[in-house]
């Protein structure tokens, strides 16, 4: 599968009703030094700003009964609107409906958004989104076959992952000595086994190539490793890799 070239930075937009429940995860770590260093911009919109409604209602029941509320389309579909007319020249928004019905996500999708450069993450909370409002969106992307109770945990989870993947956030070396590299379908390992000190904790030893101080057999090993570990924990990738 040919990659399109990964953007030099990428902006998000999280279209969700509680910016407050990224505080944290977006300003500690590898993605908080990301934005410190301008390679990655978050923002947020809340459909409830969009609201026509003078309670600012977003969601109501559905049709036909059943439990649950529903998020209406009005209020999204202003909130997209204003996200795709910003900055009108720039990189046109991809705009994702993160939802458990999408296209799975894995390290070839966070490859592809990294390419993007402007992605947009819409959450949906309670029983999920008007379903009229499909056609307002560029794409579908699941974290794992689960529900949870809104996107925001999957939004997450996507910023993280493509937040790794943005030149100058990590070393290179270190990016693609990782499990799922290169991120094409069909063409992955998983991380070799990895040793700090001590040179043995409790009575199990650090394996001796490692300590041999000889580059040729530190990497010799770490690729044996790598695919033992790829074979006994996720046969299903080689297998794809076979098959393509
Ligand atoms: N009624 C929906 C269904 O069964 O397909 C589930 C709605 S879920 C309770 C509420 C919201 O959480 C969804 O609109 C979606 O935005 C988000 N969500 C839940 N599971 C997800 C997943 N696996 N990946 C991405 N988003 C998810």
């Amino acid at each position: 599968m040919k990659r399109s070239p990964l953007a030099s930075e990428v902006s998000f937009t999280v279209v969700t009703l509680f910016p407050g429940m990224f505080d944290g995860v977006f300003g500690e770590s590898i993605v908080g030094r990301a934005r410190e260093k301008g390679l990655v911009k978050v923002d947020f919109v809340n459909p409830r700003d969009f609201s026509t409604d003078r309670h600012r209602k977003v969601d109501d029941r559905p049709y036909g009964g059943g439990p649950g509320m529903i998020m209406m389309a009005e209020p999204l579909f202003r909130a997209i609107r204003d996200v795709r007319s910003r900055e009108p020249g720039g990189r046109e928004p991809w705009v994702v409906h993160l939802s458990p019905q999408g296209r799975r996500f894995d390290a070839a999708v966070a490859a592809e958004l990294a390419a993007k450069g402007r992605v947009v993450l819409v959450c949906g909370h309670y029983e999920g989104i008007d379903e009229r409002l499909a056609s307002a969106f560029d794409d579908e992307v699941s974290i794992g076959d689960f529900v949870l109770t809104g996107g925001e945990i999957a939004a997450m989870a996507v910023v993280d992952s493509v937040t790794r993947l943005v030149p100058g956030v990590l070393a290179d070396e270190a990016v693609q000595a990782e499990s799922f590299f290169p991120p094409a379908e069909g063409s992955c390992r998983l991380d070799h086994p990895h040793y700090p000190r001590p040179r043995v904790w409790r009575g199990k030893k650090v394996p001796a190539a490692l300590l041999s101080g000889d580059h040729g057999r530190i990497s010799q090993w770490r690729s044996r490793a790598a695919a033992a570990a790829t074979r006994r924990k996720r046969p299903d990738l080689l297998r794809s890799k076979e098959e393509s």
